[in-house]
């Protein structure tokens, strides 16, 4: 149909009824590709998955870069949601770019015709990808066979937040792709998820490394799945790696008091007395023994009103917006927190009163 192009005037064919190819193209593209994509490469053979299942090399697998491209290609391509204007369409090629620090992306090309215009238009797609190597069925039959070790990731309460999960995720991304190698599925479970190794020493050391940089809690146990040909039992080791309810800045109770976890590193957890300097360091094991959720006998929101070099004024920002003076000496707080014209948290905690900053401001 020709027309006048609603945008730019134009005497042309009208793709949608309203607008010229160039204004059609500009506005609403040749489709949609979702992000991210996703895709699992098996760096020996070049085998990829893909919704579930394995699929052979789409190309010669000398060169795992080039397969890895080609496979985002073909998971770009049945993944393009292509507008209902749009005649046909391929993805051409793709440019695979790493970047640590806003994400691996690609640049996507994609070739279409419009219905009712001859010529071909092209457009770039930029979206982000998420790359896993890892070994498919047969390469990880061919490397050693057997399952050796289980990680099993939790949360404490037996289910895996998903700010937990994305913390889980960055330090296995830190991982060499050496070591990602001996991974070989990855099996969602409804409480968390677990990693299956073909390697136990792999496993302990990822175990000790989620330790070390998430206070992780790891118990480690095996069970005899059958017998080596000399007749030793071939044990099958299950680590139990459960994420502490704290993270780095949560508030957490200790022998009565109210504290601040302002650090995990190292397989020592540090925490800060409200309102004190001191830095007091644990180790995992103790700060799972001694760190709790704290429960508070009051709290309410409060607007600081006035601080004077004694006593320091808040005005409750709850039913009854009642006045309170609370003399420093018997309330705990974080310099910061009390400014005047600053909201904040007032709570009673064993019988202490403390100001916190609102949860969304730490
Ligand atoms: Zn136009
Ligand atoms: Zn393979």
């Amino acid at each position: 149909m020709i027309g006048r192009c609603v945008r730019c005037g134009r005497e042309d064919v009208l793709v949608d009824g309203r607008l010229c190819p160039q204004c059609y193209l500009e506005v609403r593209g040749l489709g949609r590709l979702p992000e991210p994509i996703e895709v699992v490469v098996c760096p020996r053979c070049g085998s990829y998955r893909y919704q579930g299942r394995w699929y052979p090399p789409p190309i010669d697998a000398s060169n795992i870069e080039d397969v890895v491209r080609e496979v985002i290609r073909l998971v770009a391509a049945a993944r393009f949601r292509p507008n209902p204007e749009v005649e046909s369409y391929r993805v051409e090629n793709v440019e695979y770019i790493r970047d640590q620090f806003h994400g691996d992306y690609a640049i996507v090309r994609v070739v279409g015709k419009l219905r009712g215009v001859e010529r071909e238009y092209s457009l770039e797609y930029r979206v982000r990808v998420n790359v896993k190597k890892q070994l498919c069925p047969q390469c990880f039959k061919k490397a050693g066979g057997a399952v050796e070790a289980i990680l099993q990731v939790r949360g404490e309460g037996g289910r895996l937040s998903e700010e937990q999960r994305r913390s889980v995720e960055e330090v296995l991304e830190e991982l060499s792709p050496a070591i990602r190698e001996y991974i070989s599925d990855v099996v969602e479970k409804r409480e968390g998820f677990d990693l299956v190794l073909v390697d136990q020493g792999v496993a302990k050391a990822i175990a000790s490394k989620l330790r070390s940089a998430l206070g992780a809690k790891v118990v480690e146990s095996w069970k005899v799945v059958g017998r080596r040909r000399d007749g030793r039992p071939k044990k099958r080791l299950t680590l139990s790696v459960r994420l502490p309810f704290f993270s780095i800045g949560s508030l957490v109770e200790m022998e009565g008091r109210l504290y601040r976890v302002v650090g995990i590193k190292n397989g020592f957890v540090y925490v800060r007395s409200i309102g004190a300097r001191r830095v007091h360091r644990l180790s995992v094991e103790k700060a799972w023994r001694l760190l709790h959720q704290p429960r508070f006998e009051e709290e309410q929101r409060v607007l600081v009103a006035a601080v004077t070099p004694s006593s320091i004024h808040l005005q409750s920002l709850e039913d009854g917006y009642e006045y309170i003076e609370l003399p420093k000496a018997s309330v705990r707080f974080e310099p910061e927190t009390v400014r005047v014209g600053r909201e904040a948290i007032l709570v009673r905690h064993n019988g202490r009163y403390y100001v916190l900053p609102l949860p969304e401001e730490r």
